[in-house]
């Protein structure tokens, strides 16, 4: 029996993740469960799953979750960052599963790292923003890292368990293209938020989904890649493969391709990630080969996708470019999600602040958030201008 901590699980891969986790009673139980805004949610989650410790944001939320809970069941109450972090090192918590979106998960899957944990990681900001300190961590405290992000996980099962970059060429990274795949360029200036985040194959989260019209999410997906599976950035390709029936694929130096199939929905690869290195049943659909017709594959327009070249620039260049692009995207897409920007500003806002922002040497977590803290403050200011 495994005890899971689940951080973000108002969420939808939280939703993913706890739908697994009520198939399997006999393999897992819920030790920890957090939220952001919707406490109400987590008090129904906590009904059902009996959590031993929740975490909410603030003393606030603390006080509206006990006025709501009338579930009968108490658990230890614990807020903010603090609470998180404390949370990823209790001696209970087997899995950590850390959903929480942006860099306000950096914290919580760092702390997990360094208490040694296994780390089902959704949250690819941690390795965009602190990849290298992130990585570092997960070996030197014996931790295990299992990706969750469908693309990474479809490529750790493809590559060979000993050695796994030994004859190894390239990945090939697909991705959806998004809603505005076929939109005229120009119309992309007049999209709405209610179109982008109209997911054509996933349902998602409102940030993410602004991430995969922009295919910023693909960049983010490429630099998550390239920690994960300490890969050069020529060792990264990404493919456009509209169908998202392939979710990536592996070539090795003898010109052999290996690809993950499957239906496109999340508890695929969270499931494998929880059962690993064993595999389990789950309530997703199973994929019918006879019903698909054809699968298409095309390189990326970089005109039609300039965050996906901003992306690839920012690897080059190192971990202080890597949180400019991710933090002035988080706050860019608020911006776009809120009304204040069209969607085209979202890249031309990141392509600003890369240009504008001299990123410093950043060798521990404190000073990527002190730094990811004044890019997002510079980048606010911007928009306000
Ligand atoms: P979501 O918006 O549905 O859920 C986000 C969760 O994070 C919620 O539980 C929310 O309460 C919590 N949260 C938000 N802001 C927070 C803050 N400041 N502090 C603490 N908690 C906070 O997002 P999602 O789609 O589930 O995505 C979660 C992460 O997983 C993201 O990093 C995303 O890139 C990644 N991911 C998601 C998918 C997917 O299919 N949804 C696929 C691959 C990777
Ligand atoms: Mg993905």
């Amino acid at each position: 029996m495994k005890s899971v901590v689940v951080f973000g699980a108002t969420g939808s891969i939280g939703d993913s993740t706890l739908d697994i986790i009520a198939s399997h009673p006999d393999r897992y139980k819920v030790y920890a469960l957090s939220a952001f805004s919707r406490v109400e949610k987590l008090v129904g989650l906590t009904a059902k799953f009996l959590p031993a410790v929740v975490i909410v944001p603030t003393q606030e939320a603390k006080e509206e979750f006990i006025r709501l809970n009338n579930t009968g069941v108490f658990p230890e109450i614990r807020v903010g960052q603090d609470g998180l972090c404390k949370t990823a090192q209790d001696e209970q918590a087997d899995i950590v599963v850390c959903a929480i979106v942006g860099a306000a998960g950096l914290a919580s899957a760092y702390a997990a790292a360094k208490a040694g944990k296994t780390i089902l990681l959704a949250n690819k900001e941690v390795l965009v923003t602190a990849g290298e300190l992130f990585m570092n961590a997960v070996r030197a405290h014996g931790a295990t890292l299992l990706p969750l992000d469908s693309e990474h996980n479809a490529i750790f099962q493809c590559l060979p368990s000993q050695n796994p970059k030994q004859h190894l060429e390239k990945i090939i990274v697909t991705a959806s293209g998004g809603p505005f795949r076929q939109f005229s360029v120009d119309a992309l200036e007049h999209v709405t938020p209610e179109q982008a985040c109209k997911h054509p194959n996933w349902s998602m989260g409102r940030k993410i989904s602004v991430d995969s019209a922009t295919m910023l999410n693909k960049g983010l997906e490429v630099i998550e890649a390239k920690w994960l599976f300490d890969l050069s950035p020529e060792q990264i390709e990404v493919v456009i493969h509209p169908q998202s029936i392939i979710h990536s694929m592996v070539q090795f130096i003898d010109g052999s391709l290996l690809a993950q199939l499957g239906h496109h929905d999340m508890r695929i690869p969270i499931s494998y990630s929880l059962a690993y290195p064993e595999r389990i049943t789950h309530n997703a659909a199973k994929f019918d080969l006879s019903a698909l017709s054809q699968l298409d594959f095309m390189p990326p327009d970089l005109t039609r996708y300039p965050c996906l070249r901003l992306a690839f620039e920012a690897m080059k260049e190192g971990i202080g470019a890597c949180t400019v692009l991710n933090a002035s995207n988080e706050i860019a897409v608020q911006g776009f999600l809120d009304g204040q920007i069209k969607f085209t500003q979202i890249a031309q806002t990141i392509e600003s602040m890369l240009s504008k922002i001299q990123a410093p040497t950043l060798s521990s977590i404190d000073e990527v958030l002190v730094f990811d803290q004044e890019v997002r403050a510079k980048t606010q200011d911007y928009l306000a201008s």
